[in-house]
Order: C-alpha cells, then sequence, then structure tokens
C-alpha cells in the first residue's frame, strides 16, 4: 500500500515536492490544492488532478475552464497525510483542516516550530519524526545548515558557531515584490532568527547568525564558522562532505566563481536547475587559528524537497535514515 499524499498548496514548494512524491514506489500524490486559476493551477490540475484550496472558489476555476475535483476537504479525504506548501503562516490555519480531517500533515519552514510536534532535517534527527502526527521541515536556510552541522557535529566538538546568511530577495517567479539596488540587513537587531531554527533539530549545537538581504533571486549563501577544540582535518573534513550525497563539492579552479555558475551548471543537471544538495566551495574548507571556514550556497527553491519525502517516511515508519535518504537521494538522483 502506498501512502496517499495530498500537496495543499501548488506553488514552488508545492510542485517540487509533488514531483518528488511521484518519483517513490511507496507514496503517490492523490491531488494538489491552488487557491487561484492561474497557469500553475493548469498544469497542476493535468499532472496531479486539482482541488480548491479555499472552498468558495471552485466557480472561479471551473469558469477560468480549469477542470477541478472538490474541495481541500474532499481532497483530505483521499489523503493519509498532507504537506502543506502554502504561504509562511497559513499553514497553522490550514492546521485545524487536518485535524479535522484525522490526516498527518508536514509543515515547511515559514510556519512557527509550534506548528507541529517536531521540527525535522534528515541528517540532524530523523528518529524524531518517526511515528508522529504533525512535522515541520526546517526552511532552506536552516537545512543548509543543519547537513552541514550534522556532519561535523558526529566528527568533532564543536564549541561555537558563527553563520551569516547572505540571502537571495525573493523567488525566481516573484514580480511583486524585490530589492533592486542595494544589502538588507535582515533582521536589523541581531542575531537572526535561524540560529533558532537550527536549534529546532540540532539542540547541542552553540550557533549566532546574522543575515542580509541581496539583489539575486539564483541562491543564498552562507559564510560559516565553527569554533571546534581539538586539530581539525581539512581532508577528513573534505572526505566526509564528498561521501554524504546530499552535499555537493563546486571549485573555483574548474570555474565556479560565483552562484551564477553553479545556478549555470545545474540547468544542465537537473529539471528547473533543482538543486537539492548544498553546493559547497571546496577551497572555502580551512582550518584557521580553531575555526573552520565553509563557504556554501544554497538553492532555496529546491533543498527541503529531499527533506519532505524523508519525513514523509518516517512519520509513516516506512524506513529507517538510511534505508529512507538512500531511497530518496535514488531516486531524485542525488549521487
Ligand atoms: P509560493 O507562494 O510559491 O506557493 C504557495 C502556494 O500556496 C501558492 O500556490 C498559493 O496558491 C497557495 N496558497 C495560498 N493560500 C493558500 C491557502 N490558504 N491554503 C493552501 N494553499 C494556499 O510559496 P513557496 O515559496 O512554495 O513557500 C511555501 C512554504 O515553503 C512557506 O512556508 C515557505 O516559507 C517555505 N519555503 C519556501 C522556500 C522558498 O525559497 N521558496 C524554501 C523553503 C521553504
Amino acid at each position: 500500500m502506498k501512502v496517499k499524499v495530498a500537496i495543499n498548496g501548488y506553488g514552488t514548494i508545492g510542485k517540487r515536492v509533488a514531483d518528488a512524491v511521484s518519483l517513490q514506489d511507496d507514496m503517490e500524490v492523490v491531488g494538489v490544492t491552488k487557491t487561484k486559476p492561474d497557469f500553475e493551477a493548469r498544469m497542476g490540475a493535468e499532472k496531479y488532478g486539482l482541488y480548491a484550496a479555499i472552498p468558495d472558489r471552485v466557480k472561479a476555476f471551473e469558469d477560468a475552464g480549469i477542470e477541478v475535483k472538490g474541495t481541500i476537504e474532499d481532497l483530505l479525504e483521499k489523503a493519509d497525510i498532507v504537506v502543506d506548501c502554502s504561504p509562511g503562516k497559513v499553514g497553522a490555519e490550514n492546521k485545524p483542516l487536518y485535524e479535522k480531517a484525522g490526516v498527518k500533515a508536514i509543515f515547511q519552514g515559514g510556519e512557527k516550530a509550534h506548528v507541529a510536534e517536531v521540527s525535522f532535517s534528515s541528517l540532524a534527527n530523523y528518529d524524531d519524526a518517526v511515528g508522529k502526527s504533525f512535522v515541520r521541515v526546517v526552511s532552506c536556510n536552516t537545512t543548509g545548515l543543519a547537513r552541514v552541522l550534522s556532519i561535523l557535529r558526529d566528527m568533532y566538538e564543536l564549541r561555537k558557531v558563527r553563520a551569516t546568511m547572505i540571502r537571495r530577495v525573493v523567488d525566481p517567479k516573484e514580480d511583486k515584490k524585490g530589492l533592486v539596488n542595494g544589502i538588507m540587513p535582515d533582521p536589523v537587531k541581531l542575531p537572526s532568527h535561524h540560529a533558532e531554527d537550527v536549534k529546532t533539530v540540532l539542540p547541542d549545537v552553540n550557533i549566532v547568525t546574522t543575515a542580509f538581504k541581496v539583489p539575486t533571486t539564483l541562491m543564498h549563501l552562507h559564510s560559516i564558522a565553527v569554533e571546534i577544540d581539538g586539530n581539525v582535518s581539512v581532508d577528513d573534513v573534505i572526505s566526509r562532505f564528498e561521501e554524504e550525497p546530499r552535499i555537493m563539492l563546486f571549485s573555483k579552479e574548474e570555474g565556479f566563481t560565483s552562484t551564477a555558475k553553479i545556478i549555470e551548471f545545474a540547468r544542465e543537471y537537473r529539471l528547473r536547475y533543482d538543486l537539492f544538495e548544498n553546493a559547497v566551495w571546496r577551497e572555502s574548507i580551512n582550518f584557521h587559528d580553531g575555526e573552520l571556514y565553509i563557504t556554501q550556497a544554497i538553492h532555496q527553491e529546491a533543498i527541503v524537497v529531499p527533506e519532505n519525502i524523508d519525513a514523509i517516511r518516517a512519520m509513516f515508519e516506512l524506513a529507517d535514515r538510511q534505508e529512507s535518504m538512500k531511497k530518496t537521494n535514488r531516486t531524485l538522483g542525488i549521487v
């Protein structure tokens, strides 16, 4: 029996999670939702079957000539789990619907941590989500930090982490807001919330973060410094990163001089240039005066997709961490 998955909110994250679910042999998409009859709704209707996220909008879809199979309530009746990919904070408003329907739910990083029983990142705390009903997959930046820090935590005694996030201002499709010329401290009052978010999945890591928005849509960039007790072998860190499929090493030597070049590579490599892996610059990994330095880029639209698949497996106890990650990696082409 395959786990039946509903996607509530067929946007940037929702469409990617739907495609990823449809590649698995132990789960299937039973339908997706949209609020408005736009081109994404039309694509969702053709690919997976569309339901109205807001019940009184059914007529708007019909008027636009888009086939709609019912409302979110109808969809939840068919589902074992809903992956809520609605805009930030809307997931919490949707939660009572899921409770009423008696389905499990996954929320995204735009929600507050208390929306779910547990926050989740595969490498950090897979086991915490086993058997749970409500799980929140942490945000793109937090997923990027959590992967790297989970690996380092298993290798060394981490004293303190300082990370600066240089964030893409909006996603490529967002034409209503942006930042054309400037660098925006966000938040201005430091530290940023990202550190607290990392602690929801790695509570023992002592971390402080700062964040700035810049006029780019492609990727976030993280400058990370980790104080570590004792000696660190840069070669060991590189080997461990090479072994972990969810980390991909890039080298300036090969021409990867910026996020633009990484995305140029990804355009050839994957549909929608989705880079599910952390893009770590090999040359940036350096140990100096007790601190390990790492620079990485994160494709914000894609990075949380494998974690959503692993979260489903954990919640339905379909596989342990190793088995789930292996399966997700294989099906998504993460090598
Ligand atoms: P998006 O705006 O691209 O998509 C949201 C979708 O939800 C839209 O299709 C919209 O039609 C639909 N929607 C609107 N109101 C709804 C409602 N009441 N019920 C159900 N659906 C509704 O947003 P996104 O970028 O995919 O973000 C979704 C979630 O994922 C947010 O929590 C966000 O913080 C998180 N997230 C986003 C990114 C990113 O970079 N885009 C990365 C990681 C996590």
